[in-house]
């Protein structure tokens, strides 16, 4: 295993802000790692609308949250950050010594002068199906995700949703290749849905040729071997008000991902509302050394734009340099004719 990371600063979350932050700090030569729960950066430009238009990043007329991602990753490159993708940072605690010992639900350990929170509105994680019991068979029979589909090749699949997950896993379940399921039976409740068009003619086709079955419902109970341990089926109640058992060996449930603040809330941080209480001078929390940055932070008259986020990442990371260089003394320098920025940035 590996041990304990020492650095001068972690990020929490590779969202816009994060990503900008990294930027920030490199101008002052603090290295940094920054970690996402997600398996990607972007934050909620990737996650939640990466096709979609913004008009208010200064100078750049008009670009798509997956364009502002990629351009971000690509300003950043010069400073080399180690990022920890898929993995939600769970404890932050204070040493003795002043840094602050930083751990992931990956087990990854962090020994760190300064930590940026830059969570936006919180990891995000799959929404949970609510039926009594169930949560008893999750990783075993019940999936929110799939990380290793050679695990469903040959097993009756139950899949619920109706987003693009929901249908591109039931294709790919329910067809011929390597992780062709034995059977998959489609439910959501509704005749309806988000995904691609192409895909859900795709599901009609083959549940016409039956290859596949949808069921519009929800599930409302399960079913379980006399024993308890094994679920056996689950109980879907139709638009017709009747419920049927589905006999499944496995569940695979697709509701989508929603935004947690979740662990961060426990690290003894000043909260209003949910947000973290900062000042505008520094973006400093209440804990000397933790910073918080973009949506993650509240102060008065705050705005929850990504601009924003920008200009507190520039003073958040001037704030940090007392922590990480006690001694040096930093003046502003321009990127345009700063010689020193110019090696920093590799453009000399
Ligand atoms: P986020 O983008 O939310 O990223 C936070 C990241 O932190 C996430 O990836 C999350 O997984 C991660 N994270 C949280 N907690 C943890 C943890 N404990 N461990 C590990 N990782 C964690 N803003 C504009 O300025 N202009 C626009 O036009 C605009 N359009 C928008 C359109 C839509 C549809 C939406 C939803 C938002 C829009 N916004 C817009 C808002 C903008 O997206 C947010 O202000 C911005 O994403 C905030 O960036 P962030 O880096 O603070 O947080």
């Amino acid at each position: 295993a590996q041990g304990v990371i020492e650095t001068d600063a972690i990020i929490v979350g590779a969202g816009p802000c994060g990503l900008f932050q990294v930027f920030e700090l490199g101008l002052l030569e603090i290295k940094c790692h920054i970690i996402d729960s997600l398996a990607y950066p972007g934050g909620q430009c990737i996650e939640l609308y990466p096709d979609k238009p913004i008009y208010d990043i200064p100078a750049v007329p008009m670009c798509t949250g997956k364009e502002l991602t990629d351009n971000l990753l690509k300003q950043i490159e010069p400073f080399g950050a180690t990022f920890h993708l898929g993995q939600e940072v769970t404890r932050v605690e204070k040493q003795e010594d002043g840094r602050f010992f930083v751990e992931t639900s990956k087990g990854t350990q962090f020994l760190t002068k300064t930590v940026f929170i830059a969570g936006g509105v919180g990891s995000f994680q799959p929404r949970m199906l609510k039926v009594e019991g169930l949560d008893a068979f999750n990783d075993k029979q019940v999936f929110y995700r799939v990380k290793n589909p050679a695990q469903f090749a040959g097993k009756n699949l139950v899949i619920v949703g109706g987003g693009d997950s929901a249908l591109d896993w039931s294709l790919n379940f329910a067809q011929e290749g390597p992780n062709k399921a034995e059977s998959v039976i489609l439910i959501h409740r509704r005749d309806g849905f988000r995904a691609a068009p192409a895909s859900v003619a795709k599901m009609k086709e083959l549940c016409d040729e039956y290859e596949m079955q949808f069921i519009v419902g929800q599930i409302t109970g399960i079913d379980t071997s006399a024993d308890g341990q094994t679920l056996t089926g689950v109980k879907v109640t139709g638009g017709d008000g009747v419920t049927r058992v589905v006999p499944m060996d496995m569940l695979l449930v697709f509701f989508g991902l929603s935004p947690k603040l979740g662990p961060i809330a426990d690290w003894g941080l000043a909260l209003e509302r949910k947000q973290i209480v900062v000042d505008t001078e520094k973006f400093q929390t209440n804990v000397p050394g933790i910073f918080a940055v973009g949506d993650v932070n509240t102060y008065p008259g705050k705005k929850k734009l990504i601009l924003s986020g920008f200009h507190e990442a520039a003073l958040a990371a001037f704030g940090a340099v007392p922590y990480i260089f006690p001694e040096k003394k930093v003046h502003l320098q321009y990127t345009t004719t700063s010689p020193k920025l110019h090696k920093v940035l590799g453009v000399e």
